[in-house]
C-alpha cells in the first residue's frame, strides 16, 4: 500500500517535471526563433496556395508499394485547384508544385508569403506501424496535445533531411529533426491566425468526412515546420492513412481523391463566404 502511494507520488512529480520542461523548451524556442514576419490580417480570400506535400526524390509514406504519398497529394492538390478555379474564378490559385518535383521545405511557405496569399493548405497522407489506424485529421499550428500528434509532426518535419544543407540553413532556425524537443515549435505569427485556421480546419474535416468513406479523426494541433513561417491562416490536411488498406483504396483512386478535394473545396468556399459576409456586415 505504502509502495503504491510512493509510486503514485513519483508519477505525479515526474509529470510535473515533464510539464515544466515542456514549458521551458517552448519558451526557449520562442525566444530563439528568428524574428516573426509582419502579420497581415486579410478581410477576404483572394489568393490561395495549395501545397502538395513531398515530391521528386522525397516520396513521403509508402502505401504498401501500391502508391506513394507524393502521388496522392499531387492528385488531390490538382483536383482541388480545378474545383476552385471552375467555381470561384476570381480566386487566384497557386500551387507549390504541379509535377513530381523536389522542393525544399522552406520554398513552400515562402511562395505563400511572397505572393501575399490569404490561405495556405498543405496536403499529406498519414502512416502508422499499426495498420488498423485510419481516418483523416486536419492540423493547425500549435503545441501538440498528444504523443500521436507529435509523431505526425516529427514524420512530416523529417523531410528536411533530404536537403543536404538543412543544418546550416538559417531559415529553419537550427531545427534538429532528431531532437524530440525540436518539434515543439511555437509560432507568434501563426498565433495571430489560430481562430481562422481552426475554422478552416473544422470545415475541411466536416465536409470531407461527409463525402469520403475515410472517417474523421478531428482537428488537431502540432508543430509543423511547413506551417511555422506562413503569414496567413494555414492548415495541414492528413487525408488518410496509406498504411490502412481501406483508407488506401480511397487515397489511390481518382474518385476517392476527387471526394477529398470536393470536401476541402467546400470548406474553402464556406470560409471565404463567411469572412466576406462578416466584412460586408461590418462595412469594411
Ligand atoms: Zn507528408
Amino acid at each position: 500500500m505504502q509502495q503504491e502511494r510512493m509510486k503514485q507520488m513519483l508519477k505525479f512529480i515526474r509529470r510535473g517535471l515533464q510539464q515544466t520542461l515542456h514549458f521551458c523548451l517552448s519558451l526557449g524556442l520562442l525566444i530563439c526563433l528568428p524574428a516573426a514576419k509582419k502579420v497581415r490580417v486579410s478581410n477576404s480570400v483572394n489568393t490561395l496556395v495549395i501545397d502538395a506535400g513531398h515530391g521528386g526524390l522525397d516520396p513521403g509514406c509508402n502505401g504498401n508499394n501500391e502508391i506513394f504519398e507524393k502521388d496522392v497529394t499531387l492528385g488531390v492538390a490538382l483536383k482541388l485547384g480545378k474545383l476552385l478555379k471552375d467555381s470561384l474564378p476570381s480566386l487566384k490559385v497557386l500551387y507549390t508544385r504541379t509535377t513530381d518535383k523536389s522542393l525544399k521545405l522552406w520554398e513552400r511557405p515562402n511562395l505563400a508569403n511572397d505572393r501575399q496569399a490569404d490561405l495556405f493548405i498543405s496536403i499529406h497522407c498519414n502512416a502508422n506501424p499499426n495498420k488498423a489506424a485510419a481516418g483523416s485529421e486536419t492540423y493547425f499550428m500549435g503545441l501538440h496535445k498528444s504523443e500521436g500528434n507529435l509523431e505526425v509532426a516529427k514524420r512530416e518535419n523529417a523531410v528536411i533531411t533530404y536537403e543536404s544543407d538543412y543544418k546550416e540553413n538559417t531559415r529553419y532556425g537550427g531545427f534538429d529533426p532528431d531532437s524530440p524537443e525540436g518539434h515543439i515549435i511555437f509560432s507568434l505569427v501563426q498565433n495571430a491566425f489560430m481562430k481562422q485556421s481552426l475554422k478552416l480546419a473544422s470545415g475541411i474535416e466536416s465536409h470531407t468526412s461527409k463525402l469520403s468513406p475515410i472517417k474523421t479523426r478531428g482537428v488537431k494541433q502540432a508543430g509543423f515546420l511547413v506551417l511555422w513561417q506562413t503569414s496567413m491562416p494555414s492548415v495541414l490536411v492528413e487525408t488518410g492513412f496509406l498504411t490502412n488498406s481501406t483508407d488506401r483504396v480511397s487515397l489511390k483512386s481518382n474518385d476517392g481523391q476527387q471526394k477529398i478535394a470536393l470536401g476541402i473545396f467546400r470548406a474553402v468556399r464556406d470560409y471565404k463566404n463567411s469572412l466576406e459576409l462578416l466584412n460586408s456586415v461590418n462595412g469594411k
